[in-house]
């Protein structure tokens, strides 16, 4: 399906590997204020996960790509919730339910300045039942002194607590090797998961018919194990059988049975939904095509892009869809999606099971489309062609010219260009047209990097 045989010729060194396959998922619990986004913050290394003096600020961004020692991993901050709410304690323990439902292993972080309180309690109750892997942070372990205080936390019974300084980095480097040894291994760079099921979110906002629409593939029966005596962790994923192959379906336990979002925190429903994103290779966006496009269709939109992932966008109850409103989805196709119209739309309804035949096909072509490696043969013939017909504007006496480029990764298509210049974002976005064009690239983002000889300014 990718063109491996295409491989690329004189492949650029220096780059990171490619990101192919799942990287393992480390989620971040712990009670507010016990240091959880300083320490996000501390292992990507940015400051991305802004920490918010004003408590129970929403953050928007969960998941962040990690890496310690060469090896990737996704970490995700689950600290953005309102700490003020009543229930709190509830909260947190809905929280670590989530958290342990979605992640390969937790980072549970305790402040040790001030030792066990009854909420880290019921974190730990749920971590026990999880049988998930369990690293425990003593944090604001700031200077030897501190390290008397944090022996204390022995008494969780989750083993060894790794005192460490989020603030001041003291500590961190032998966190995250603990890390590494409870993560299960990525798969390599370059063994695409090959015959393993691909991997797909269903996202949308509640009611456009997710739900409906797995129960319809997978069958009604074949729903996830759950209530199993006392435990109150789903299994996440379900592998369908469709069009003659296995796919594997991403947190179907999220879609299926609206989990805990009890306190009834949209957060939640977002913190599942970034996280499936990041774990899928495609994405079904599931819209209500009898309803307008929405903002939050957009914000997922916007986080699948971001993701790079590949992506089929679902208009579902296209039985409500009459004549009018198609009118005027074609209207909002065009203004409200044309950031990404090369992905694979079908309509659908989900209810009655028509065209949902479509959908398998839809995927292939997303994720042929994501996994496509152009030579660089072929890329540098192909850029020459469109500078000779179509140069990059002159701008202040001066036109960059486009030195050599290279598809640098796949899964996402990402390319760089050497420069002489910046080249302006509409150029840019002329040659992501033409790229396609060209080469197809269905169904998948296309990442353009630019490195120019001249002194850097931003690329
Ligand atoms: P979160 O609510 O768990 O995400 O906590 P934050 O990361 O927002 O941190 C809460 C407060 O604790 C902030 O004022 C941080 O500066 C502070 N803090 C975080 N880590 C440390 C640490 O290692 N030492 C000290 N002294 N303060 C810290
Ligand atoms: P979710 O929240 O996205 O999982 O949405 P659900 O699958 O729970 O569906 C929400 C509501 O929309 C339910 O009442 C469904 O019966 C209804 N629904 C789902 N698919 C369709 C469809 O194709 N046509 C119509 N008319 N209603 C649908």
């Amino acid at each position: 399906m990718s063109e491996d045989d295409l491989t690329p010729e004189g492949e650029l060194t220096g780059e990171a590997a490619p990101s192919v396959g799942t990287v393992p998922v480390l989620a971040v619990v712990g009670r507010p204020n016990v240091g959880k986004s300083t320490l996000v913050n501390r292992i990507i290394g940015r400051r991305e996960a802004v920490v918010q003096d004003i408590p129970g600020v929403t953050r928007d961004r969960v998941s962040y790509d990690a890496e310690w020692n060469g090896r990737a991993f996704t970490l995700v901050d689950t600290g953005g919730w309102d700490p003020d709410a009543r229930g709190m304690a509830e909260r947190i323990r809905a929280q670590a339910e989530i958290a342990v439902g979605l992640a390969d292993a937790v980072l549970f972080v305790v402040d040790a300045t001030i030792g066990i309180t009854d909420a880290d309690e019921a974190v730990v109750r749920v971590l026990r039942r999880a049988d998930k892997k369990v690293v425990l942070v003593a944090n604001k372990v700031d200077d030897e002194r501190a390290e008397a205080q944090a022996f204390g936390l022995w008494n969780l019974g989750l083993g060894e607590p790794h005192m460490v300084s989020a603030l001041h980095g003291r500590g961190s480097g032998d966190l995250l090797d603990a890390v590494l040894d409870v993560l299960p291994p990525a798969p390599e760079a370059g063994d695409a998961v090959i015959g393993g099921p691909r991997r797909i979110a269903i996202v949308g906002r509640p009611n456009v018919g997710k739900s409906s629409l797995l129960n319809k593939l997978a069958g009604e029966e074949r729903s996830v194990v759950d209530n199993v005596a006392g435990t109150t962790v789903d299994p996440v994923d379900e592998i369908v059988d469709m069009g003659g192959k296995s796919w594997r379906f991403i947190d179907t336990a999220g879609i299926r049975k609206r989990v805990k979002e009890a306190s009834g925190h949209e957060y939640y429903a977002w913190l599942r939904t970034s996280t499936a994103i990041e774990r899928a290779e495609v994405c079904v966006l599931v819209l209500d095509g009898s309803e307008s496009v929405a903002e939050q269709d957009m914000r997922i939109l916007q986080e699948v892009r971001e993701a790079g992932k590949a992506l089929v966008i679902a208009f579902n109850k296209w039985d409500k869809v009459d004549a009018e409103r198609r009118y005027f989805l074609d209207r909002e196709i065009e203004r409200d999606l044309v950031q990404v119209l090369w992905a694979p739309r079908i309509n659908l309804t989900a209810l009655t099971g028509w065209h949902i035949d479509r959908l398998v096909p839809a995927l292939e072509k997303a994720i042929e489309g994501w996994e496509t490696r152009i030579t660089t043969g072929a890329f540098n013939a192909f850029l020459g062609r469109i500078v000779a017909e179509h140069p990059h504007p002159v701008r202040g006496g001066k036109q960059p010219r486009i030195l050599f480029g290279s598809q640098v990764q796949s899964a996402p298509p990402t390319f760089k260009l050497f420069t002489s210049g910046q080249l302006d974002a509409g150029y840019l976005r002329f040659i992501e047209r033409r790229l396609r064009e060209e080469f197809g690239f269905v169904g998948t983002p296309i990442e353009m990097k630019v490195q120019a000889r001249e002194k850097r300014k931003r690329t």
